[in-house]
């Protein structure tokens, strides 16, 4: 059996804490390799590893370190194939939808090879009598993310590009159902010119991650995955002292209003409900249509669309959508659909003994649709997770609003409308991170910040974007006088600029 170990100080190391998890075959319920989970002494010496190598690589020029980003991507580029197939086959999306997922961490990258130009500071000339105002932004030291197993190339590479561009050292701590390519990633950036022990990959679980809160050598923490987690690693990184920003789980809403294109916004709700069998913090899990015959007709539409889903194995490239990660999962995401009956929804699609032939022990499910959710519901309030879409009605606009405005989490959110009044009121009064019109998965791109608010987002800066930066930086304030002979005697009133 193939064991995944840790990547320290440049080099692959077998665990050594004698725990494993295991890594699924989502496609045929196989445990396909046997992952590491470090004990607290492993990961010391990733956080000693790390806290050697910065130094130094904080002292090389940002141009030389954008060099190595440059690379990287060549690197990526080249090898590209591969970690779509590696990526696929642990994580269960189909091959194009890992390309995806590579590309979306790669224009994260693209945006590092500019930190000459992000670390600027700010100069200003004569701000006193023969003195100067300056800032800079220096590196935090040895910094850690820890990822969740939906996006195991985009999301450890939002969180180590720009750490690592802009100077620190970087422990990842991915999740343990798809660890390998996180650990492809970090012997590419090695073969990029990245020295040794810059970035170091420590596979585990919560001792890993509570060696990573506690260590006072680790400076800033970022985390992803669900809300309950989030908000423990902030309590107690904040508490230790660290910089830390955690983003968790959604139920994103999508609202169409009636003079939306129909088909368009059918065409949205069936790639965002189930693309990536709906194990995307950016899925649309609600659909709103305000109106009663808004929702009818779009009953209507998506009722079809939903029972011929195309499912399929993950190398299957035609397939809609693969299997969900695990075992578990799947039957959590069952759990949800059951659920939601006893709630009294109505399941008008029921995907739940949905078998592919060849691929009987694989965690594959057919789509579910439920109309006439209530906010009540415990299908509403909480994340599933899965391919499953409800459909809560709104009567009007004012109710549409609200829906995702009240609701606990405050990922992404979408209205679908040919009204530019009814668009920018909902975008300016919504409560919810990150909004998209006429788009149904609004991630902004590279150079533009992502983060939602309330249960999906604690901590006050974004990832990417400007906001990377900001995080992974320290800003210090130089007030310097030249010629410093000026002689003014001794100040014992705080000098103004009266
Ligand atoms: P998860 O919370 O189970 O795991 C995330 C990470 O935390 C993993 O590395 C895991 O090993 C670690 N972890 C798990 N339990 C822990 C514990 N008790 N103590 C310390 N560490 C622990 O999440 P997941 O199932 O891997 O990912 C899915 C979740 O991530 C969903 O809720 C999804 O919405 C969310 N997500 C959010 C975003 C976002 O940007 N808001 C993006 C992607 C995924």
């Amino acid at each position: 059996m193939r064991e995944i170990g840790h990547f320290i100080g440049g080099k692959e190391m077998k665990g050594g804490s004698g725990r494993f998890g295991d890594v699924f075959n989502p496609n045929t319920g196989e445990v396909q390799a046997k992952v590491a989970f470090a004990n607290r002494a492993e990961m010391e010496r990733a956080i000693a590893n790390a806290a050697a190598a910065q130094p130094e690589w904080a002292a090389t020029n940002p141009q030389r370190r954008a060099r190595v980003m440059f690379k990287f991507l060549e690197l990526v580029a080249k090898d590209g194939e591969n970690l779509a197939k590696l990526l696929s086959c642990e994580h269960g999306k189909t091959i194009p939808d890992a390309r995806g997922d590579i590309q979306r961490g790669v224009e994260v990258v693209e945006f590092a090879c500019g930190i000459p130009h992000l670390l600027k500071g700010e100069f200003s000339e004569g701000a006193g009598p023969n003195i100067d105002l300056y800032s800079l932004r220096q590196p935090l030291g040895v910094v850690a993310g820890i990822t969740p197993f939906n996006f195991p190339a985009m999301i450890p590479l939002w969180k180590c590009a720009p750490a690592l561009a802009c100077g620190n050292a970087f422990i990842l701590k991915p999740s343990e159902r798809d660890p390998s390519v996180p650990m492809r990633i970090a012997e590419l950036f090695l073969e990029a010119g990245l020295p040794a022990g810059v970035l170091n990959v420590v596979n585990g679980d919560k001792e890993a991650v509570d060696t990573l809160l506690t260590d006072p050598r680790v400076r800033a923490i970022g985390f992803v995955g669900s809300s309950s987690i989030a908000e423990y690693i902030y309590a107690t990184g904040c508490a230790h002292g660290k910089r830390v920003q955690c983003f968790g789980g959604a139920k994103n809403h999508m609202i169409v209003m009636p003079d939306a294109d129909m088909d368009q916004a059918v065409d949205a709700l069936i790639g965002a409900g189930y693309g990536s069998a709906g194990e995307r913090c950016m899925a649309v899990s609600v659909a709103v249509p305000v109106g009663k015959k808004t929702a009818d007709i779009l009953m209507e539409k998506l009722i079809p669309r939903v029972e011929n889903l195309k499912i399929g194995p993950s190398s299957d490239a035609q397939a809609d959508y693969g299997p969900l990660v695990t075992r578990a999962h799947l039957n959590k995401v069952k759990d949800y659909v059951e659920l939601g009956i006893k709630e009294g929804a109505k399941l008008a699609v029921d995907g739940r003994n949905f078998k592919l032939q060849g691929y009987e022990n694989g965690n594959f499910m057919g789509g579910c649709l439920f109309d006439e959710v209530k906010p009540s519901m415990r299908i509403y309030k909480e994340e599933i997770f899965g391919p499953v879409l409800s459909v809560v009605r709104a009567k009007d606009y004012a109710e549409a609003l609200r829906l995702p405005s009240e609701h606990d989490y405050g990922n992404g959110v979408a209205i679908f409308t040919r009204d530019g009044d009814t668009a920018r009121d909902f975008t300016s009064r919504v409560e919810v991170g990150m909004v998209g019109v006429n788009v149904p998965i609004p991630v902004p791109l590279a150079y533009y910040t992502f983060g939602g608010w309330k249960r999906s987002g604690f901590g006050d800066l974004n990832q990417h974007g400007a906001d990377s930066v900001r995080f992974y930086t320290k800003t210090k304030t130089v007030t310097s006088r030249w010629p410093s002979g000026t002689k003014e005697g001794a100040e014992f009133v705080i000098p103004t600029m009266k």
